[in-house]
């Protein structure tokens, strides 16, 4: 069933005839039954679909939301999959997960029989700062994107095109679920244009992570100052959603990369750096990573495709991670997506989408091609020996974790987030029930892989707060954001010749 909701209110919420068209007296009736006396006699209050269109009414900030009876794939591996189970937020955190779990006083309930609950998914490579350009390239390979949106495009971006594409980026990644994403900011010329970021970042309620870059050939300006600035400025409380890294990618190995990476080092920032991409970085990178004591837990190299043996095995040894990106290596061509490689030197994995000029922030997808590339190149090679597979070795549950809480290993954020654990930050997302696809569910993990979708996004939380609710957005400005992103490509399309334009899409 869809999730149910109750329209009796203890206060404030309404009453069933106010229960508007979309929920019928009977099934709110149903609801009623559903939750059960516990979360009524302790003086809940209960979503209505009136109330859901405004919903910080109904979800005001410290009151606790109570989800009854659901599916809870909490990617704990203590606590595995829990059916028919109850998740209560209270303030910023997860408080408990368990069965009928009392409803403290003023508690939103939201019944969400048999839905799948699990958490926010981490998406650790975006260019954020392309969405202007939604779709141009969905034809290109990596060379056509490299002289096209690096070597031409990129330079015409103002800040505010920057703060356009950041501003919707976010709330993308809010609308599909996607709790958190690692902002590989590398269209940033100017201090202007890294304020515009973050502004961006900080502007939508969503979770992120900076990674401050640059289009500039070289990296003075990683150790220039301005990254010193804007950690200063911006980030110097690690107590906020938006949190910094530096991302940045080194195609000459001179004194100019050994004096960022040392800096990054002295700073104690992350790095991701776009790795194994085949013409453009290669086993040379990984080597200079690790002389220079840059290949740690705190790395993420980005693809790591193309790689020899050698290479994943230093990978392996210095604890980095890898930020998979398969529907961006099938396409654009950087080498085979490495998962299988990662599995076999044991390099841990997360998942991105890498940018919107080809793909969407859709981690469904994401997860898709990951199995379907691993397993098309085992069942390949098996064949190739005359053999057949009897079974697939990389499971749904596998390529679910990659994209949770692997993500937020990949982050540093593992304490945080990425799994429904009492303690944590509620970053979740409810799967609704309402498509032909979601009417029965066998297996959670693989639902959720190979049934599920961005439209059965039906409720999203970050750090305890509703920002969607019954498929809609909630405290979250779409109409802004395409607004801004209109008018920003409005001002490119007028600098990019008409010709460029065409023969962009046309190759
Ligand atoms: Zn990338």
């Amino acid at each position: 069933m869809t999730m149910t909701e109750n329209a009796h209110a203890g206060s404030g919420a309404g009453s069933a005839d106010r229960g508007g068209p979309r929920t019928g007296r009977r099934q709110m009736l149903a609801g009623a039954a559903a939750l059960g006396a516990t979360a009524l006699a302790a003086g809940a209050v209960t979503a209505t679909p009136a109330a859901a269109a405004s919903g910080p009414r109904t979800f005001a900030a410290g009151r606790p939301i109570l989800f009854r009876g659901a599916t809870v794939v909490t990617m704990d591996p203590r606590r595995g999959v829990l059916h028919d189970t109850d998740v209560l937020v209270h303030g910023t955190d997860i408080q408990a997960v368990g069965k009928h779990l009392p409803a403290p006083h003023g508690t939103t309930v939201v019944d969400t029989a048999g839905a799948l609950l699990l958490p926010g998914f981490v998406n650790t490579h975006q260019h954020m700062w392309q969405a202007a350009l939604r779709g141009v390239g969905a034809d290109w390979t990596l060379a056509q994107y490299y002289n096209t949106i690096i070597m031409k495009w990129g330079s015409l971006f103002r800040p505010q095109d920057i703060y356009a594409a950041n501003y919707m980026a976010m709330v993308e990644s809010v609308n599909d679920g996607v709790t958190t994403t690692m902002d590989f900011s590398h269209g940033l010329f100017t201090p202007e244009h890294a304020d515009a970021a973050v502004d961006a970042l900080f502007a939508v309620p969503g979770r992120a992570r900076f990674g401050y870059s640059s289009l500039a050939p070289d990296l003075g300006w990683v150790y220039d100052g301005r990254v010193d600035r804007m950690l200063k400025e911006r980030f110097a409380s690690s107590d906020q959603l938006v949190t910094m890294q530096l991302a940045f990618d080194m195609y000459a190995l001179t004194d100019d990369a050994r004096r960022a990476l040392k800096h990054t080092r002295d700073l104690g920032l992350p790095l991701s750096t776009h790795a194994g991409l085949y013409g453009f970085v290669g086993d040379d990178n990984i080597r200079f990573l690790q002389d220079n004591g840059a290949l740690s837990p705190t790395t993420t190299l980005v693809h790591a495709a193309t790689l020899s043996d050698d290479s994943y095995r230093r990978i392996a040894d210095g604890g980095a991670y890898i930020s998979l990106s398969a529907e961006s290596e099938l396409n654009a061509g950087q080498g085979y997506p490495p998962s299988g490689k990662a599995r076999e030197f044991g390099i841990p994995i997360s998942l991105s989408q890498d940018t919107v000029i080809w793909w969407s922030a859709d981690m469904f997808s994401a997860m898709r091609a990951t199995l379907s590339a691993d397993r098309g190149l085992a069942h390949l090679q098996a064949h190739q020996a005359g053999k057949s597979l009897s079974s697939n070795a990389l499971r749904a549950q596998d390529v679910l974790e990659y994209a949770t809480i692997g993500g937020a290993r990949t982050l540093g954020l593992d304490r945080l987030i990425g799994s429904i654990t009492p303690g944590k930050r509620a970053d979740l997302v409810l799967l609704g029930r309402s498509s032909p696809a979601m009417s029965v569910v066998n297996n959670p993990a693989g639902h959720i892989v190979f049934q599920a979708g961005r439209g059965d996004v039906d409720t999203v939380l970050v750090n305890g707060r509703v920002l969607k609710h019954r498929g809609t957005l909630v405290g979250v400005d779409l109409q802004r954001a395409r607004h801004q992103v209109q008018q920003s490509l409005e001002y490119l399309r007028s600098k990019i010749p008409a010709k460029e334009w065409q023969q962009a899409m046309g190759e």
